[in-house]
């Protein structure tokens, strides 16, 4: 044991009844100290320590007068426990079963930050006044590992690279945009004083290191910079690397808080285009070579290309979801239900969505267009809080919606479910759907995550009375369109 190590206080959540820790009489809120006398920095490292089959686990409970006012435990990495205090510590010990504990948070020495100002970042280009978290750079291979959040790897030290390796950390998802270094250099500007060791930002070398980790790669692409012949270095060096899983492809995004920030434009379609062209030669070779396609672009090169979709077995189980690879044909594969042939009373719908999803949209519910009595209106919103130039549907707001429709001009307004706080019916400025509806003078409620769900959704608010969609029969009767 070493008692000079810096210890990070766990804050334990809960205790599952009859387990070790319940036996020992742990209860939620102590804090775990370490792990056979040594500190432990996350969760993984606490499962780690638990794989040796016997452990030793010194708890804390502080005494109430050695909290600090106001003291929450997950306020834990500012806590300093006070030596002097009447605190009381445990400990008990394991053989080759769970603990029995989970812990408020996953990170108990806190997040990593990236030590990177990469001229794309999405986190300088944000308006002010969002909730802390949105503004949080995180870039730590622990959350890559846990939740497959992208990461650079510039910010390891050797011994985090080492464990990696010792604890078997696959797959990782890697940010690279580029495999040659100065470009990278250039793309990232990493702080050379936020860098811990220089050596691990040597990207082909990591990769290399590495080579036992899966690695999920990502290119965000700037027009000029790392497309055309450099796209196809760094794609060629990705592919011959047998670790290397995928690589995903995807443009930068743009709002119009760039102030102070280099000059960076959005692909033309000649250029995304040319993207598409490059990449699928290399997915051609890969199908041949590797039975998969290795490389994903995102829905948006198609769309900003005005070129087809993929099918859907072309995105291989859609691994990739999150990063906005496949969402539309994901959106398009699960079929309208059987459709009425009239509603019961006419109603108007609208369907807002961001300006690049609102033309497939518009096409993708047409057949809900023959419900007589069904007045369905997809709606492209602009985007009054990142700027025009930013077209996704899940960065609106709720003041987007509310600039874009007017009071009481539909039955019932749909909005994208990722344009939702998870878990919550909150939009990215707070406004909850509820408030927008008041404002808007109609309900609104999510639309679906696929076509199959949103038609669905539209035609239970269809079946529903007035009343139930909150409208008097007045409304309903007078209303503009229905
Ligand atoms: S790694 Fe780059 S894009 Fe990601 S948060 Fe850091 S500066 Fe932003």
């Amino acid at each position: 044991m070493n008692p000079q190590s810096e210890v990070y206080p766990a804050p334990i959540k809960t205790v599952e009844p009859g387990s070790p820790a319940d036996r020992a009489g742990v209860r939620p809120g102590d804090l775990l100290l370490r792990v056979n006398g040594e500190p432990v920095t996350d969760v993984l490292a606490y499962r780690h320590a638990l794989q040796t089959g016997q452990a030793t686990l010194q708890i804390t409970r502080p005494a109430v007068s050695a909290l600090p006012a106001g003291f929450v435990p997950q306020d834990h990495h500012t806590t300093r426990l006070d030596a002097s205090s009447e605190a009381l510590t445990f400990s008990f010990q394991v053989e080759w079963e769970d603990p029995g504990l989970e812990f408020e948070e996953v990170l108990f020495d806190g997040i990593r930050k990236c030590a990177n100002k990469c001229d794309f970042c999405y986190v300088h280009q944000m308006p002010r006044g969002f909730r802390k978290s949105l503004y949080v750079m995180d870039d730590d291979y622990r959350l890559s590992f846990l939740y497959g959040s992208f990461v650079t790897l510039t910010n390891l030290t050797e011994h985090d690279v080492q464990r990696i390796l010792q604890e078997n950390l696959s797959p990782l998802y890697v940010s690279v945009h580029a495999s040659n270094q100065e470009l990278r250099q250039d793309l990232m500007k990493w702080w050379k004083l936020k860098v811990k060791d220089p050596a691990v930002t040597q990207i082909q070398d990591m990769i290399e290191r590495l080579s036992s980790i899966d690695l999920y790669t990502q290119i965000v692409l700037l027009p000029g910079r790392n497309d055309g012949d450099h796209l196809d270095e760094t794609l060629e060096y990705l592919t011959s690397r047998p670790n290397v899983i995928s690589a995903a492809v995807v443009p930068i995004g743009l709002t119009a808080h760039r102030t102070n920030l280099p000059d960076v434009r959005t692909f033309t379609p000649d250029e995304a285009r040319d993207v598409l062209r490059r990449v699928n030669v290399w997915r051609e070779r890969m199908l041949a070579e590797r039975g998969t396609r290795f490389i994903f672009p995102s829905d948006e090169f198609y769309l900003l290309a005005g070129e087809p979709l993929p099918p859907e077995q072309e995105y291989e189980g859609f691994p990739m979801l999150e990063n906005g690879v496949g969402m539309i044909r994901d959106f398009l594969t699960d079929p309208l239900p059987e459709l009425p042939a009239a509603l019961p009373a006419p109603r108007k719908v609208i369907l807002g969505t961001g300006r690049l999803f609102a033309e497939s949209l518009d096409r993708a519910v047409e057949p809900l267009r023959a419900i007589e009595g069904l007045t369905l209106e997809v709606r492209a919103i602009e985007n009054r809080t990142f700027g025009a130039v930013t077209t996704v549907a899940g960065l609106l707001t709720g003041r987007c919606f509310r600039h874009a429709i007017q009071p009481g001009e539909a039955d019932l307004l749909l909005v994208p479910p990722s344009t939702l706080r998870y878990g919550t019916e909150l939009m990215l400025d707070n406004l909850s759907l509820t408030e927008l509806g008041q404002d808007l003078q109609m309900p609104v409620r999510p639309g679906g995550s696929t076509l199959g769900e949103l038609a669905r959704v539209i035609l239970d608010g269809a079946a529903s009375s007035g009343h139930q969609w909150g409208m008097s029969a007045h409304a309903v009767k007078d209303g503009p369109q229905a």
